[in-house]
């Protein structure tokens, strides 16, 4: 990628606030800097939102909330299959504005391109098949007919990890179902969001379907809107600090709430694994997004059989990984996105070492400027170090050891979350019956991914509630309204 081609696709990204079709400066002109996390430098500057900005905002999704509802299914759904398409068409440029202001490299924002467009049609195809039911009373008198209707407006909370698909994951739903929506991207992250809000508007979403604040004063501008009896739900992708803290803003109004928090994903590898498939589905379970996934792998919990062989060749492929720019060619590992989280993975790493544990490649920081952190495998870790009990979400992989398949799987549950947890074994009955007893949301058997538009994501315990994608994920933007009639 040349440098021409970074100038290009950031500035025609509009950093203003989408407002009721329109971009605008937020109240008093003020911004905030958006870094590039490979060069610590400034990459451009988006409208730093007050609370009256974000009250806009919502006015104008409350003003077009009933004209969305009343517009045809079709129509809704033309405008999300248009998006798809335009998305597509320009993944390469919304890759590198991605990769720019996130830090992971392009062929893995591409594809996350290719993910979060999947979401637009996936949608697209939902919006007409929203249906009700009809039937006839037990007793016989009347019938009762149900029928969905969209929930109203929507806040919508994203994080910077993934930051196209965490949004499509909620606006392609939202628009499908007919609610109007505020969008709040991470303040790391939104320039994607901001070149994602343009496509949709030129794709023909009507103004302030979608609106786009953007914001230094996250919680000031977000509790009013939340407090706000206008807004009917609330979707938010975050930490599960921050997580707590919004469900309870929102009981005051009593909203709709999904909440996608964070994980502590057990990694499970059973002495009769395929070790070529538990290496290659390690590799994909830790290393996607550079490990700032909560679907990441954060615990390797492996056979005491196999568990020195499964390290050993885990640390080989973490080893040659090339580590640089993520816009360079050939990388294959880029910076986390900035200094505080990489700062973290170091401390967590220095700490699983003071409990005993070996660091068997990586274990530093690297290069001379930007947030880059080793791939890194520890062994000997004992499960009291803080690498099991946090979110790592960075590229460590901490390995403990079993005996029993009750032990692994009492370990695998010891955590407050419950997003996701892999599990590797050749036996249908042990993958079943550990599948049944994992304590999350979803299961990859033999797979070191889960992700997929078509099928429900969400988690359980403090990893949240709420399904995004497969047929549940519309629902979370509909109430079930039943009329009864009498003959
Ligand atoms: P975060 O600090 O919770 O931030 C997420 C979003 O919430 C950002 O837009 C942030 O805005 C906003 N926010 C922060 N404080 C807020 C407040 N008081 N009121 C309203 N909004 C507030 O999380 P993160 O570090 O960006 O993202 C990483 C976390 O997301 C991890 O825990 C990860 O597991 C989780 N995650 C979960 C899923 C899932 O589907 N379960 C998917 C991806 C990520 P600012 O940027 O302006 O602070």
């Amino acid at each position: 990628m040349s440098v021409q081609d970074e100038t290009r696709v950031v500035e025609a990204v509009q950093t203003g606030l989408f407002v009721g079709g329109e971009w605008r400066q937020a109240t008093g002109g003020r911004t905030i800097d958006v870094d590039d996390p490979s060069t610590e430098q400034v990459l451009a500057s988006v409208a730093d939102a007050t609370v009256e900005d974000g009250r806009a905002a919502l006015d104008a999704a409350v003003a077009a909330q009933a004209g969305w509802a009343a517009t045809p299914p079709r129509d809704r759904g033309e405008i999300l299959r248009r998006a798809f398409e335009e998305v597509v068409r320009r993944k390469d440029d919304l890759a590198l504005l991605m990769t720019l202001e996130m830090g992971k490299p392009v062929a893995e924002s591409l594809a996350e391109i290719t993910y979060g467009a999947e979401f637009l049609r996936w949608f697209s195809e939902e919006s007409v098949r929203i249906a009700g039911r009809w039937s006839t009373s037990p007793n016989g008198a009347t019938r009762l007919m149900t029928t969905k209707q969209p929930v109203g407006p929507c806040l919508m909370i994203t994080p910077w990890n993934f930051p196209l698909a965490m949004g499509t994951r909620k606006i392609g739903p939202a628009i499908a179902a007919g609610c109007t929506m505020v969008v709040k991207p991470a303040s790391q992250t939104p320039l994607t969001m901001l070149a994602l809000a343009q496509i949709l508007a030129e794709c023909g979403l009507p103004d302030g379907v979608l609106n786009v604040v953007t914001t230094s004063s996250t919680g000031e501008v977000m509790e009013p809107l939340i407090r706000d009896p206008r807004l009917r739900k609330l979707t938010f992708t975050g930490s599960t600090p921050v997580g707590r803290r919004l469900v309870e803003q929102s009981a005051q109004g009593l909203l709709r709430v999904s909440m996608e928090l964070g994980g502590n994903a057990p990694f499970l590898v059973f002495a009769d694994a395929d070790l070529d498939k538990a290496v290659d589905g390690a590799m994909l379970a830790k290393m996607r997004n550079l490990g700032e996934a909560c679907t990441a792998a954060n615990r390797f919990i492996v056979h005491e059989s196999v568990a020195e062989e499964f390290g050993a060749r885990l640390a080989e492929r973490m080893a040659a990984l090339t580590i640089g720019r993520g816009t360079d060619e050939g990388v294959q590992v880029g910076p986390l996105v900035d200094a505080k989280q990489r700062d973290k993975v170091a401390e967590l790493v220095q700490d699983a070492v003071d409990h005993g544990g070996t660091v068997v490649t990586g274990g530093r920081t690297t290069g001379e400027r930007g947030y880059f952190y080793e791939p890194t495998v520890l062994t000997g870790v004992p499960t009291q170090a803080r690498v099991f009990g946090e979110e790592i979400f960075g590229p460590v992989a901490p390995i403990t050891t079993f005996a029993a398949d009750d032990e692994a799987i009492r370990l695998a549950n010891d955590t407050e979350y419950g997003l996701v947890a892999y599990l590797f074994t050749e036996n249908l009955s042990r993958a079943l019956t550990t599948a049944e007893a994992l304590e999350t949301g979803m299961v990859g058997v033999n797979q070191g991914v889960v992700s997929n538009p078509a099928a429900p994501f969400g988690g359980v315990k403090a990893s949240g509630f709420g399904r995004e994608g497969g047929v549940e994920g519309i629902e979370e933007y509909l109430e079930t309204k039943y009329v009864g009639i009498a003959l």
